[in-house]
């Protein structure tokens, strides 16, 4: 039998076209976007698609729209093999740990890719992207399981856990990366799979979670940061989480002022998860005082988790109705794959 994909089309450069007259790039539709593709129709596969209108920008991707894509593969997710997102690479990452989070117990492929240069361009890295992320969509263990049960990105040579990566450049090819986690395949002349680093679903049903609470916040410490901006900043209107991106193991200053105010912020029930600032690494909180500090202050350990993966976790828990402690007890451990405890 022919494989089923459906595509789920966003808009992204992938299928973006130049106007004339401005000379900038604006996405276009997705009938274009197949015709510069003809060599797909050398996979034999059966391939229907599901089109954002209008196409998007990935800069103006939202949570409705991420509950558009997630409902379009619950609603046709026994009907096809493996599912692709054509997606623009700004908030890629963003949108790949959105849908880890929101499609629990995934046991189908759900590919998300796009292009640093538009489709029609002839130096398109667009047409190979599509092509690679159909084909991992489609691939099957012998015994007939998905290859890749989970979201993940496929750019270029590597196809990355969805929920682990991060945009790397806005000029290479290969424009993402998995800082934290290996590689699911490399891909060259053939598709190399990593089998070890690949999730696998243990005969759960699929879990529709649509609801995400957007009262999260971000705050990057960096010296010169004054008390009045961190206290402005944590006495955000309505606030529920703080991701507070630190230094290093997790390390932020020790001065009076600073923690009192993140005692303070926690005192008040706001949930502030601790994320490294570095590309690569974990949060080990007690190697230093400084780490340490903020242990005793209530802030919780991300870990190695990236910046995407924590802001749409806190995004996707809150949701929940769950109470200040189990919105810690889950933050606290993996849900989709998203982080590796290393110390506690
Ligand atoms: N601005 C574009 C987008 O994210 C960039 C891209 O697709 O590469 O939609």
């Amino acid at each position: 039998m022919q494989p089923r994909i459906l595509i789920i089309y966003t808009g992204g450069t992938i299928g973006m076209i130049e106007d004339p007259i401005t000379k900038t790039l604006k996405p276009f539709n997705f009938s274009h976007l197949m015709e510069n593709v003809p060599k797909v129709k050398m996979l034999h596969y059966q391939i229907d698609n599901i089109q954002f209108k209008p196409p998007l920008d990935s800069s103006d991707m939202n949570i409705d729209h991420w509950r558009h894509i997630a409902e379009s593969i619950a609603k046709n997710y026994d009907d096809y093999d493996g599912f692709v997102v054509l997606h623009g690479t700004d908030t890629m990452a963003y949108t790949a740990s959105a849908l880890s989070f929101m499609l629990q117990n995934l046991a189908k492929p759900v590919i998300i890719t796009g292009s640093q240069l538009p489709i029609g361009e002839v130096r398109t890295d667009g047409e190979e992207n599509l092509i690679t992320a159909l084909q991992i969509a489609a691939e099957k263990h012998s015994d007939g399981r998905p290859m890749v049960q989970e979201v993940a990105i496929l750019f270029e040579n590597y196809l990355w856990r969805g929920c682990r990566s991060t945009k790397r450049s806005a000029d290479h090819f290969n424009a993402f990366k998995s800082n934290n986690y290996p590689y699911l395949a490399k891909i060259g002349l053939g598709i190399s799979y990593d089998l070890d680093a690949l999730s696998r679903n243990h005969g759960r049903n699929l879990k529709l979670n649509l609801g995400l609470d957007t009262s999260v916040m971000c705050i990057d410490v960096f010296p010169g940061l004054t008390e009045s901006t961190l206290r402005h900043l944590t006495h955000t209107p309505g606030i529920k989480g703080i991701v507070l991106r630190t230094y290093g193991a997790g390390n932020a200053p020790t001065a009076k002022w600073f923690t009192d105010a993140i005692r303070d912020t926690c005192e008040r029930g706001i949930v502030v998860f601790n994320v490294t600032q570095c590309v690569n690494g974990s949060v080990h909180a007690s190697r230093y005082l400084a780490g340490d500090i903020l242990s005793t202050c209530g802030v919780v350990s991300g870990h190695d988790i990236t910046f995407e993966a924590a802001i749409t976790k806190m995004m996707h828990l809150f949701a929940l109705n769950l109470s200040h402690d189990e919105v810690i007890r889950h933050l606290s451990v993996p849900l989709a794959g998203e982080m590796t405890i290393t110390d506690r």
